[in-house]
């Protein structure tokens, strides 16, 4: 096994979903809060060049951000051949919320997304989500992740390029050159909003400009 060691922030989404990947795949590794270790930090940006998290170092090798497609052909294994009853793309709230209830009957699921939690981990506040007066994006997007993990649903973290059918069956690859086969497939890849294309607009986004769909 490779030495590994993952440098990570505490409210860091990607860092959380790097050290999922690596727990899921049975990857012992070193994490360094870098929030908590100035030292570490320095050290951090030394072998990186850059000063973003998460960094995993595996032997040599520096993986910056939430690399899926390079952490899968280092440490993934292909499931190829199996059969699941479902398929499901994204793990937004959406998706997160198929792959509970598919689970509910016993279905064999496997939800395949890029990051988990979708959109919703780049809200800070919530509001009135029944049971949570004002809830960020993130911790909810944690209780989601909880729920789906404590029961029997495989999640793996990658991105969908391309859906098929085949004899009765659809076919999904993606960009680690996973392929998965499934009797159904739901497609919970989220939407973006629409822009208007005025000038500064990204400039402006968050800060008084704003989108919604109600
Ligand atoms: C800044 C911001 C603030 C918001 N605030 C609120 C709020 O306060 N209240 C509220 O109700 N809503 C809010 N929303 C909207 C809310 O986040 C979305 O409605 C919700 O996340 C949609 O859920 P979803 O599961 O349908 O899609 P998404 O959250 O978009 O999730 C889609 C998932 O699919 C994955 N995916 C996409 N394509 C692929 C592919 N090819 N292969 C693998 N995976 C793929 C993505 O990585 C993602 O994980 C906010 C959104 C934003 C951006």
């Amino acid at each position: 096994m490779p030495r590994v060691t993952v440098y990570f922030t505490q409210n860091c989404p990607y860092c959380r979903m790097v050290k999922a990947f690596l727990e899921k795949h049975g990857v012992d590794y070193r994490a360094i809060d870098v929030g908590a270790d100035r030292n570490a930090a320095n050290e951090m940006v030394e072998v990186s060049g850059q000063s973003g998290v998460p960094v995993t170092i595996v032997d040599d090798e520096v993986v910056i951000g939430f690399n899926a497609q390079r952490l899968n052909e280092i440490f993934g294994t292909s499931k190829k051949g199996e059969l699941h009853d479902v398929l499901i793309v994204g793990a937004g709230p959406a998706g997160l919320t198929a792959g509970v209830y598919c689970e509910r009957k016993m279905l064999n699921t496997v939800i395949v997304s890029e990051n988990i939690g979708g959109q919703a981990l780049e809200s800070w506040a919530i509001e009135n989500y029944m049971g949570f007066r004002m809830v960020t994006g993130d911790e909810l997007m944690k209780k989601f992740e909880e729920q789906v993990r404590s029961g029997n649903i495989h999640m793996e973290l990658d991105r969908i390029l391309a859906l098929g059918r085949k004899d009765g069956t659809f076919i999904a690859t993606t960009a680690s050159g996973t392929e998965y086969i499934a009797r159904s497939v739901i497609l919970a890849q989220g939407k973006r909003p629409k822009k208007l294309g005025v000038a500064d607009e990204e400039r402006y986004l968050g800060r008084g400009l704003s989108v919604c769909s109600t």
